[in-house]
């Protein structure tokens, strides 16, 4: 299965996925297809075409693939990707993360299958529920309450350019066990006569817990700009639906290039900081706290693979530089405005994520 388009039963038509009535589209004759239809059809297959002319050996996989490196031997080599068009038969040149695009030729919806196969099947996919109508109408609400927007940036030519990408996400949970120690003070003022009082109870407060942190997203796309497809989170992740190949139909997509080995250092920190804070935080009552040892374990990790619908737009300003609007496909949440601050972004969609539970306290006591 390398090159696939569902076609309509009824006149032959392609089919794609219909955000608005989550069913499957022929926009032809206007047939309508539920999922279970489209996954008893046999959808059309291309094959690959062996371009000799390649400087490097052309190397075929198993799915029909074919790689085509324009050599560059100092290692960064661009690799692309050559396939042949179901409907027409013409090339359809992609990115090595490439997974669904259109035929450049005869635009029709173009699903590279053997890409998202094997140890790349998505465990799971939020299918897009805003179509491109609704993106498109928010879309010049958003750019119409700014000023200083350049015309072009939402001139027709510009709205066509308006992609359905879907990017490829790990999305980890971890269990860990914590334990911090502080020392606390309360202090207590009074007056009698001329004179004022203040005492100061000093604690040693000791909090323990088991925690659970769900959902800590990590966009597996090396090429995305993180930061704006990051900054459209959160997702209703409960949402997710068993990964089929017909909802990429009608959009692009691509597969993950970023391993969950690449997360791992980043990830163990960053659960460690929300542990120690978590366990910091379920400590009140006291006029300072002052965390002076912690201990926190990890003790089950569990990854998962998702293809997430985005809303993508850009365009480059005059003066070279590249504006962005991002929506999330599933909520409408938008992103558009630059200079984007990274760091508050990456952290709000952490902090978005995290399911919280603390039990087992120990209470304070007094020294
Ligand atoms: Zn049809
Ligand atoms: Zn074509």
């Amino acid at each position: 299965m390398a090159v696939i388009t569902y076609k309509c039963p009824n006149c032959g038509g392609e089919l794609v996925f219909d955000p608005a009535s989550q069913k499957y589209k022929c926009e032809y004759c206007v047939s309508e297809f539920t999922q279970r239809q489209l996954e008893e059809m046999t959808p059309a297959e291309g094959s690959e075409r062996v371009d000799d002319t390649a400087d490097e050996p052309a190397f075929t996989a198993e799915d029909g693939e074919k790689k085509n490196s324009s050599s560059s031997r100092n290692g960064s080599a661009q690799t692309a990707m050559v396939y042949t068009c179901p409907s027409c038969g013409a090339e359809v040149v992609t990115d090595e993360t490439t997974a669904a695009t259109f035929c450049y030729y005869c635009h029709n919806p173009v699903v590279l299958g053997g890409r998202l196969s094997g140890e790349y099947l998505p465990d799971k996919i939020i299918p897009f529920s805003i179509d491109r109508k609704s993106a498109t109408e928010q879309f010049l609400k958003f750019v119409g309450k700014k000023k200083f927007v350049p015309k072009a940036f939402f001139n027709e030519e510009q709205i066509e350019k308006f992609s359905g990408v879907y990017y490829p996400y790990w999305i980890y949970d971890c269990d860990t066990d914590g334990w911090i120690n502080a020392e606390a003070t309360k202090v207590r003022t009074w007056r009698s006569g001329d004179t004022e009082y203040t005492e100061t109870s000093i604690f040693q407060v000791e909090r323990a817990g088991d925690i659970t942190l769900k959902n800590i997203p990590k966009n597996a796309l090396k090429k995305s700009d993180k930061a704006l497809v990051n900054g459209v989170f959160p997702f209703r992740l409960g949402e997710a639906k068993q990964f089929s190949m017909g909802y990429l139909s009608g959009f692009l997509a691509e597969k993950r290039d970023m391993e969950k080995q690449e997360f791992t250092a980043q990830l163990h920190q960053e659960t460690e900081t929300y542990s120690q804070q978590i366990l910091r935080d379920s400590i009140t009552g006291y006029s300072t706290v002052n965390v002076q040892n912690s201990r926190i374990n990890q003790r089950k990790e569990t990854w998962n693979y998702l293809l997430l619908p985005v809303w993508v737009l850009t365009y480059a300003g005059r003066n070279g530089k590249v504006y962005y609007y991002t929506m999330n496909g599933q909520t409408g949440t938008i992103r558009g405005e630059l200079p984007v601050d990274y760091k508050k972004l990456s952290l709000f969609s952490l902090v978005a994520g995290l399911i919280v539970a603390v039990v087992c306290m120990i209470g304070g006591y007094l020294v």
